[in-house]
């Protein structure tokens, strides 16, 4: 037994000599892990230098080597910074490509600067400074900025007849009206409530409204509120989108919220509010076919070159539901005939051949 016991020590110790030599090398494994992943970490957070102007060495021909140093091409794009791209600013500012301040400092702003230059200079707009692009902004052909000319205003009381806008006879989007004034600015201060700061609409529709609401007041008609005028394109499709988002919180499918929503609000373009001649006139907390304003201006709208421009009876006709806060300038001429013929729009148009 005894020489047994003996005769097991050797192994045993030989497990434990490598059991020490494999702790060790775990630990010291370990640490190298952690100082690794410290390190790691530490160059993530590191921040990546910013890039700089810098010149890329053109490899020049062994037989040209001369003592003169070698050509650069330069290179400037979005990050890059510096004196270089401080005068590029600077020439881009002067020109009117560029709005922003110079600063040294390639942003997004100086890169569009750069793309709208080099297109308008029959150069690869990339938003890069390359050679090129430093070379014509320093040279004779460079030109000022050209602005893109905005499409001409549109006379809406030119003809002979009332321009007609709805769902059939749409305006074209970026279409907007001549002679737009503030409200504000043209009517008599108290005369009106304002919804909506800075409400526009054409100056001719806009001083007969005047002329009305002057009228309706000294009657003892008041207050009066107006709660839309000109609308652009823009206003009515986020008007439209808003009401088809709200009808699909509410369940709808897209489909049945876009029907929904056009019962009662025209898509872009289809709406006479496009032609600055129409108001939607309210008098606050008060359903406005209850009040007596609404009754006066019913009665009386039509001697001011105003009609009821959708009447529940004309519905069908219209593709509107009745709005009695909604009047639409036509002018005087027109508005007594439609009053005497007791028609919508649409129906006075077609009765004079249109
Ligand atoms: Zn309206």
């Amino acid at each position: 037994m005894q020489k047994n016991r003996r005769l097991n020590w050797a192994p045993i110790m030989f497990l434990a000599l490598c059991a020490l030599l494999i702790a060790a090398a775990l630990l010291f494994g370990m640490r190298a892990l952690n100082t690794w992943s410290e390190y790691d970490a530490e160059s993530r957070i590191t921040p990546v230098p910013t890039a700089t102007v810098h010149a890329i060495k053109v490899t020049r021909d062994p037989a040209l080597v001369t003592n003169t140093p070698a050509p650069t091409a330069l290179y400037m794009a979005s990050g890059s910074a510096g004196a270089m791209v401080s005068e590029l600013q600077e020439i881009l500012l002067n020109l009117g490509f560029y709005t922003g301040v110079v600063d040294g400092q390639f942003g997004s702003g100086t890169r569009d600067a750069v793309k709208l230059f080099q297109q308008q200079h029959s150069l690869t707009a990339d938003g890069i400074v390359g050679q090129m692009t430093w070379d014509m902004l320093h040279s004779g052909q460079v030109h000022r900025i050209e602005i893109t000319p905005t499409p001409p205003a549109t006379d809406t009381l030119a003809g002979n007849i009332p321009m007609l806008v709805n769902r059939e006879n749409p305006i074209p989007e970026g279409f907007y009206p001549r002679n737009l004034v503030r409200i504000q600015d043209v009517a008599p201060e108290g005369l009106f409530l304002y919804k909506i700061r800075n409400l526009m609409a054409v100056e001719e529709a806009v001083n007969a409204l005047i002329k009305m609401v002057q009228d309706a007041t000294s009657q003892g008609i008041y207050p009066w509120q107006i709660s839309e005028g000109y609308r652009t394109y823009e206003d009515q499709k986020d008007i439209f989108d808003n009401y088809v988002s709200n009808f699909m919180e509410d369940g709808f499918t897209r489909s049945n919220a876009v029907s929904a929503t056009r019962q009662t609000v025209a898509d872009p373009g289809q709406s006479e509010h496009h032609t600055g001649l129409a108001f939607d006139l309210t008098v606050p907390g008060e359903f406005f076919s209850d009040t007596a304003q609404y009754a006066w201006l019913a009665t009386y709208c039509w001697d001011y070159g105003f009609i009821m421009r959708y009447t529940d009876d004309k519905q069908d006709i219209t593709g509107f539901l009745g709005e009695e806060w909604h009047v639409r300038y036509v002018g005087l001429e027109h508005s007594k005939k439609m009053q005497q013929s007791g028609m919508c729009l649409e129906e006075y148009l077609q009765s004079l051949g249109y």
